[in-house]
Parts: C-alpha cells; structure tokens; sequence
C-alpha cells in the first residue's frame, strides 16, 4: 500500500517507533530511522522486510540538527510522505521539585521537535498534495497524572499541535493525526516498573500489575505492533479524511 511512500519516524530505534517503522516497511514504506543508541539492529530489522533504511542520529531537542535530518531525508529517497514524530523521554517528580533542566528538555524533545520537522516536512508533503503526520502524543494529552508535569504539558500539547496542522491543510491531501497510548512495555516504562519495584520491595511482575490496576482496565499492556497497525490506518485510503483526531489505545484508561 506504501510502495514508493517514505516515512520518517523520529525516535525509532526503540519502543513504539520502531513497532510503527516495522509496521510502515511492511506495507512497502521507504524508511528514515532516528534515534539513539544502536541503530544498525533496527536497521538489519527493517532492511529484512524488504524495505529502503536510512538513519540520520539527529538530537530531536536541537531544531539544526533536525533541520540536517529533513535535509538527509529528501536527499536520500527525494520526499518525506508520511512524517511520525514519535522521540519522547519522560521524568518524574512534583512541580516543585522538577528539574528545571528536565523541563526543558521534554518540552523541547516532546512537543517542539514535532513543531520543527512538521514545518519542514510540509512544503513537499502540500507541494505533492499528499502526506500524513502522525504525532504520537499519549493518553497524557488527555488527561494528567501526579508528577510529570512537563510530560502532561508537552503531550497536550502535542494534541494542540496535531488540531491546528490538520486544520490548516484540511482542503489537502495533507492529514495530521495524534497516536495516544496507555501503558506500552517500552524501556521508556521499564524505567517506572523498576521505580516502582524498588520503591515498594514488590517484584518486578508485581509492579507492572500494580501499573495496569491504577490505570488501564484492560490489564493489558498496548503493544509497539498495534500502534503501528493504527499508523497504516492513518495512511491507508481509508484515512484520507480523518483529520485532527487523538485516538486513544489504551485499554479503557481514558473511558474512566
Ligand atoms: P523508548 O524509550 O523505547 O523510545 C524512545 C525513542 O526516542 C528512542 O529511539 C530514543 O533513542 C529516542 N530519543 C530519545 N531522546 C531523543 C532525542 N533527544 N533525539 C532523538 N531521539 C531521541 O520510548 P517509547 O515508550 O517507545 O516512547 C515513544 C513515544 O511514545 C514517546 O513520545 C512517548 O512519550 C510515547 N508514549 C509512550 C508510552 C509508553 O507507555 N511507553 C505511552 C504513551 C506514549
């Protein structure tokens, strides 16, 4: 369905973007992986089905250097089709103990480096009358938890952001649409598992129940594969006029 369509998707060595560049290659998607770490694993992952791979290492909180990768990206495989801007971090602490270095760094790696690469990536996308950007945003667009400040900020944000670009190519074959997941066992949620397990002397296993049993009726952790199948609805025929939405998977948690 994707063949000769290129999707960029930030943050995709890992987790959830990775979940959705496998989903994309498979429908034939030319691919730009973004990320740190080890990016040649992701890369032989996507190469293996069958799809183009390139990776450009940009630092989603410096806008240059994602100016550099949307550059790369147009160089490589001539257009970016189908923008995912899925880098996120998180941290967690009250107001008034929140890192102001913290702060900053989701606000610039959550929410304005969707800004940046969106606004480089729709010239071409409006130029071809055709693109899809998917912001993965997160449940906490929808609604708070206690202590993560800057994440709940940057991800309703990141909602805010998703309305207004689709309503400003809404007359085009141009659609931007937000991704809100609940729990998805990423090393990004890892991270909280293993807090909570130290906090509380539980096990490991015990801790991931007690993080599904606060939020998500389901007790179901959401996978990177789902979301990425949500993703290829976005760019399928199917999707062409679903503009500006913010759907939810995430077991029941924001039908509470
Ligand atoms: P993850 O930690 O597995 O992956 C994050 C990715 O972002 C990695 O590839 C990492 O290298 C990259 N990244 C981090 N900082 C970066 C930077 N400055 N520049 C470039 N890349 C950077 O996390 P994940 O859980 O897959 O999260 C992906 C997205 O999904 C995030 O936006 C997150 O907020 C969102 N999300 C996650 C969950 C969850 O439960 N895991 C739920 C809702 C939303």
């Amino acid at each position: 369905m994707l063949k000769n369509k290129t999707a960029l998707i930030t943050g995709s060595t890992s987790g959830i973007g990775l979940g959705i560049a496998k989903a994309l290659a498979r429908q034939g998607a030319n691919i730009v992986l973004n990320g740190f770490g080890d990016a040649e694993g992701p890369k032989a992952d996507i190469a293996a089905l069958g799809a183009q791979v390139a990776y450009h290492g940009a630092d989603m909180s410096k806008p240059a250097e994602i100016e550099d990768m949307m550059r790369f990206a147009a160089a490589h495989f001539g257009r970016v089709d189908i923008l995912v801007n899925n880098a996120g971090i998180q941290h967690v602490a009250r107001v008034e103990d929140f890192p102001v270095d913290k702060w900053d760094a989701i606000i610039a790696i959550n929410l304005s480096s969707a800004f940046h690469a969106s606004r480089l990536a729709l010239p071409a996308m409006r130029a071809a009358n055709w693109g899809r950007i998917i912001n993965v945003a997160s449940v906490h667009g929808l609604v708070a938890s206690a202590e993560k400040s800057a994440y709940v900020a940057a991800k309703h944000g990141v909602i805010g952001l998703t309305k207004v670009t689709a309503l400003e190519n809404a007359t085009s074959g141009v659609t931007c649409n937000a991704i809100c997941p609940g729990w998805v066992l990423t090393p990004l949620v890892q991270k909280q598992v293993d807090a909570k397990a130290a906090a509380l002397g539980i096990s490991n296993e015990d801790a991931k129940k007690q993080l599904l049993g606060e939020k998500e009726p389901s007790m179901q952790f959401t996978t990177p594969e789902e979301l990425g199948e949500l993703a290829v609805f976005f760019c399928s025929p199917a999707g062409n006029n679903v503009r500006g939405v913010a759907w939810n998977m995430d077991g029941g948690w924001v039908a509470q």
